[in-house]
């Protein structure tokens, strides 16, 4: 049953406008003293100290802060509920609009001198007059610590300051990027349809039927071939912070909607790419951060060193430990007996844990105990070797590979007392994919250590640019891919170039050779963001879908539309896409994209506050002339 509420906090036609922001109370404070304002808030606690004498706080969201209102009675001058008795009767929470008198007041210090966050203390109002503006019901309980499910969404954004900072920062992120972009390099700010076609670039796409029998579009996974078209229609430079759909596994913090800031240059080569992606990306990083001591560029590494130096093509620079290669050190015969692999290579990697052995042995234990350690054991080509190094018992462990490369390792690795001595195999092939073994456990080592607190967590940001990865690799059937028959995809993207007049040359004889001229942006094991240079010649372009990857002649009808833009005259062009949701987090010092984004995605890919996706009705799926499967 509705409860009925005095009309006025039902339904609030007019309402008086604010005459002062918090802002101002905050800023000029005392020198208001006397001035009659207008203010606009929520109520917070309230404190009746007598009965003719209420004080509570009136709280504002932009600022994240809070006024004390100070009640006694007065006569309402129409008559009706005293300002008074109105506010005694408010719940906490209700939206209001006060006006009153401002007071200067000395600053109430608490039991340590240190007054409530956020409030403002140098001045107080005086209610002369109250309009509560809706009521907060009291079914909903509201306190500083709550933790609302997803299904309200709206009191968790309301109740948590640091998700309000956090869209706020993100909005700040933005503005900076479009200036910077737009003022200082000239780009022009263009939207791409949302309704696109379906094209196989990579990920699974969302359809969106019509009520044309038998057509859909499908949301872009990037507006990828909207930008290079831009570049054919003679648009210098474009960016758009944009919104793309996959319909991907949702595990790894991925969202089924997110955002990029997504850029093209003509004319352009990855080197310019880079240097304007690293003048936006410095930009942020000191306006928000205050950051003083950024590279003025960025450092680059390949993609091979980066997976034989770190087991990963995101590598967190900060956390050393570099991985190497040390096969060629041991015995062939033990070399043969580290795991089930034949011929593989090894590798070494140390890990300071603690000053003493023991107490690194502790760690170990507590580590392999975990459920972290699992995928570690159960490598299929060997589990880890783990040694723990110690002066007491020199070459302990690692003497089982034999006295003389005990002795070599510990040279080169310069062992300290309490190392952690990591040793695993791996297949000797090429590199593909995005990490190894060795590299997880370099990343879950790192974890454990902080969380059991044996080491200090990483500090500061170090940023990398990672290139020259493989045009393809080796197509897995877990991923929708480009569609072709060659067993092979393109690690990027189909339309990234090949580095060099070499790799061009390698195209139809070796394709996993191919080096793309490809690049991403890592920063603390982190992928910011990747691009490439284009192909953007039109048989070049037919020659690595038609030819390299196998695409049928239905397929490339798919992309029929860049081939026919290419062939116009498209002028050379590169571009990249930034990770916008990412990016924020990873300022912001926040795990999951989910604490960046106003109304994230489940990990099923639900919104639960307002419940989607939804069942299709009859009506509905007649419309689009759909049946569902028995
Ligand atoms: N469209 C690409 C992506 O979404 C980025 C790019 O190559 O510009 O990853």
């Amino acid at each position: 049953m509705i409860r009925l509420q005095p009309i006025v906090t039902i339904f609030t036609v007019n309402f008086p406008q604010a005459s002062c922001t918090f802002q101002r109370l905050a800023a000029e404070g005392a020198e208001l003293n006397d001035q009659q304002v207008i203010l606009h808030g929520y109520i917070g606690t309230r404190r009746d100290a007598s009965k003719s004498l209420t004080f509570a706080e009136l709280h504002d969201m932009t600022l994240g802060a809070t006024v004390q209102l100070v009640s006694t009675p007065t006569k309402a001058v129409d008559g009706s509920n005293s300002p008074h008795s109105t506010l005694r009767e408010l719940q906490e929470h209700s939206p209001v609009a006060i006006s009153g008198t401002i007071k200067s007041r000395k600053a109430p210090s608490g039991k340590d001198g240190e007054s409530k966050a956020g409030l403002i203390t140098s001045v107080e109002v005086k209610v002369d007059n109250i309009a509560p503006l809706n009521a907060f019901p009291n079914d909903i309980i509201m306190s500083k610590d709550t933790v609302f499910p997803a299904e309200s969404r709206h009191l968790q954004i309301r109740n948590d300051p640091s998700i309000r900072n956090a869209l706020a920062f993100r909005s700040k992120a933005a503005r900076i990027v479009r200036n910077e972009l737009c003022e200082k390099h000239d780009f022009t700010e263009i939207e791409t349809p949302l309704l696109f076609k379906s094209t196989p670039e990579g990920a699974r796409e969302f359809l969106v039927p019509t009520r044309t029998p038998g057509l859909a579009y499908a949301l872009p996974q990037s507006p990828q071939q909207y930008k290079q078209i831009l570049m054919a229609s003679g648009i210098p430079r474009y960016v758009q912070i944009a919104k793309c759909f996959r319909d991907e596994d949702l595990r790894a913090d991925r969202q089924p909607e997110f955002t990029q800031v997504d850029l093209e240059m003509a004319f352009a080569s990855a080197e310019d790419v880079m240097r304007t992606v690293e003048a936006v990306v410095k930009r942020l990083w000191t306006e928000l951060l205050g950051a003083k001591d950024l590279p003025d560029n960025f450092p680059r590494m390949s993609y091979e060193d980066a997976m034989s130096k770190y087991g990963s093509d995101k590598p967190d620079l900060r956390l050393g430990s570099e991985i190497q290669s040390i096969e060629y050190m041991i015995p062939v015969d033990l070399v043969n007996k580290i795991g089930p692999l034949d011929d593989p290579i090894v590798e070494v990697m140390k890990f300071p844990i603690a000053e003493d052995p023991n107490d690194t042995r502790n760690f170990v234990n507590k580590f392999m105990d975990s459920p972290e350690a699992q995928p570690f054991i159960q490598n299929p080509h060997g589990q880890p070797g783990i040694f723990i190094f110690d002066t007491r018992k020199p070459l302990q462990g690692l003497a089982v590979f034999g006295f003389e490369a005990a002795e070599a390792l510990e040279d080169m690795i310069d062992l300290e007392d309490g190392d952690l001595v990591v040793i695993q195999a791996r297949p000797r092939e090429e590199f593909s994919g995005g990490s190894t073994p060795i590299g997880n456990l370099r990343l879950a080592l790192h974890k454990a250590a902080v969380k059991h607190g044996y080491i200090d967590a990483a500090r500061g940001f170090a940023f990398t640019w990672i290139n020259d990865f493989p045009l393809f690799s080796p197509s897995s059937d877990a991923e929708p891919g480009q569609g072709g028959a060659a067993g092979l995809s393109a690690t990027h993207h189909p339309f990234t170039s090949p580095k060099t007049a070499e790799d061009v040359d390698l195209l139809l004889t070796d394709p996993l050779k191919v080096r793309a001229d490809h690049y991403d942006l890592v920063v603390n094991g982190v992928e910011l963001g990747g691009g490439s240079r284009r192909i953007h010649s039109a048989e070049m372009q037919e020659l690595v879908m038609r030819e390299v990857l196998q695409m049928s002649d239905e397929r490339m009808k798919d992309f029929a539309h860049l081939i026919e833009v290419l062939r116009a005259g498209c002028p050379p062009h590169a571009g990249l896409a930034l990770g916008f949701d990412r990016l924020v987090a990873v300022m912001m010092g926040r795990e999951s994209v989910r604490d960046v984004i106003a109304f994230p995605k489940s990990g099923r890919g639900e919104d639960m506050l307002v419940k989607s996706p939804t069942k299709m009705t009859e009506g509905q799926l007649e419309t689009y002339h759909l049946r569902l499967r028995e």
